[in-house]
């Protein structure tokens, strides 16, 4: 007899009522999203949206339940249509890698099993510290390093240099705060540093101050001397120097500092060696370009982006780790319901002691499965590709005497404007800037915008593994287009 008759009844689930119908739906979703990519070329690269799918998003909470292919139809009409775009072959814009099909299987696979990454005795987990594997193998850390997968590089700075932060305090810092600690701490790095570094220091309590930016050469790579100078003189002021970031590509010109250089001042200061290589570090694994990030195996600690040239789906950074307890010891902590058991789910080492995260997404899966599939060695030649188009469009470029190259191109960057005669530099910002928002309007090509050396351009980073050399022709064709076009309307 059943105890708790009127129980049995009023049971909910998630799951459907009938799963043929959702097999059918599925099946639907996907042959609709293969052929979204197989046809991506044909798309423009962006487009606005109008005012009515704009509309749509300003619709209230959801109170009463909708068939799911209903669901599917609003999705399929007003997001898929209006992406971002950088999954187009002529998406160039900041810099983020451009997803693949395989990766995004993995996604789907790892929700469906949906498998908790902080830890546990677990194949996801094996699979999580197998990728983190694989990365050292990549940028040649030692096997003893230490690593865990986060959201992107911004997170993977933060662990970095959080690490670098406790070991050299001078004091626990952990139990203390920086307030025991008893001389400020400073982190050097070029003045082409990325934005989150500054969060970074902000967020470990040192200050935007402690982050010194030093002065960059032709090149833009961080000025050795400069460095060197600037420590000397935080020493003699009772500072206290504990860490050099390396950027292996910089965000605004893809220069790559001479992490050799870096890695024998760190050494001689005794300072941490932290290198930002979200950009860079994994050309390491391209074979015709891989000596331009030598020295970075000789850092403390590495930040790499597996959703840049990996081209793994949002979101996938990675943070390395010269010294496994080092990293450990600034995140380890074993609260009560947290304790490991001998044997069974909770056995083994929890992976959220490695970061600052608890719950941890399968974000290895989808790594892992476009690794096997086509193997390291062409990723790799997928890096020289984009670097050897860059190399492309700068030739066109130099070539072409209305396009003016703005800063070396060292990888896969490349920053240049369109040029006008005797205009000031405001008007030329300008001119480039309706330019680049043609581009996009139209559809034909996404790029972005910075100042090198204080001087507006726009910039071209190709991080795609879709781009042909042609989109890059069809770039500069286009553009001499739109600067005949936009110079015939503007008054003189
Ligand atoms: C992209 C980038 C970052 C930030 O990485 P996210 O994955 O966007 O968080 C940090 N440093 C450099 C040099 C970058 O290019």
């Amino acid at each position: 007899m059943d105890i708790f008759p009127e129980a049995t009844n009023a049971e909910e689930t998630l799951d459907p009522p009938d799963w043929a119908d959702v097999g059918e739906l599925s099946h639907r979703i996907l042959d609709e999203a293969i052929a979204y990519l197989e046809d991506v070329r044909n798309r423009p690269v962006w487009c606005e949206m109008p005012a009515e799918v704009r509309a749509f998003f300003g619709a209230p909470l959801p109170r009463s339940p909708a068939p799911a292919a209903d669901v599917y139809d609003d999705v399929a009409r007003n997001v898929m249509p209006y992406p971002m775009g950088n999954i187009h072959p002529r998406f160039w814009s900041w810099y983020m890698g451009s997803s693949n099909f395989t990766g995004a299987l993995g996604d789907f696979l790892a929700a469906i099993q949906g498998s908790n990454l902080g830890g546990g005795n677990h194949a996801a987990a094996l699979m999580d510290s197998q990728v983190v594997n694989w990365m050292k193998e990549m940028v040649g850390f030692p096997v003893s390093a230490s690593g865990t997968l986060v959201s992107g590089g911004s997170m993977a700075n933060i662990i970095g240099l959080t690490v670098a932060r406790n070991v050299k305090a001078g004091v626990d810092v952990r139990e203390r705060g920086v307030g025991a600690m008893p001389k400020p701490l400073r982190y050097y790095a070029s003045d082409q540093v990325h934005s989150c570094h500054r969060k970074a220091v902000e967020a470990l309590g040192l200050g935007n101050q402690a982050l010194r930016r030093i002065q960059t050469d032709a090149g833009l790579r961080i000025d050795i001397a400069a460095l060197k100078a600037a420590i000397a003189e935080d020493r003699e002021a009772g500072f206290r120097p504990a860490c050099v970031i390396g950027t292996a590509g910089t965000v605004n010109t893809g220069a790559v500092d001479d992490l050799q250089a870096l890695a024998s001042v760190a050494a001689e200061e005794d300072l941490w060696f932290h290198v930002d290589g979200c950009i860079g570090a994994l050309i390491a694994i391209a074979p015709k370009n891989r000596s331009l990030v030598a020295g970075i195996e000789q850092a403390d600690s590495i930040a790499l982006d597996p959703h840049k040239w990996l081209h793994a789906p949002f979101e996938a950074g990675c943070a390395l780790v010269r010294d496994a307890s080092q990293h450990r010891n600034t995140f380890a902590v074993t609260p009560e319901y947290l304790e490991s058991t001998p044997r069974g789910l909770a056995s083994g080492e929890w992976l959220h002691d490695y970061g600052l995260q608890t719950s941890r997404g399968f974000r290895a899966l989808k790594i892992w499965m476009a690794l096997k599939e086509h193997g390291v060695e062409k990723f790799g030649r997928l890096i020289d590709q984009n670097i050897a188009q860059a190399r492309h469009l700068t030739r066109l470029i130099e070539a072409e005497p209305v396009l003016e190259l703005m800063a070396p191109s060292t990888i896969n960057i490349v920053c240049f404007r369109h040029r006008l005669d005797g205009a000031s530099e405001e008007r030329l910002k300008a001119f480039n800037t309706e330019i680049m928002l043609r581009l996009q309007e139209e559809g034909t090509a996404a790029l972005s915008d910075t100042r090198v050396q204080g001087r507006h351009c726009l910039r071209v980073a190709i991080a795609n593994h879709r781009t042909r050399r042609s989109d890059l022709d069809l770039l500069v064709t286009e553009m001499l287009r739109l600067g005949r076009e936009i110079e015939a309307a503007i008054p003189v």
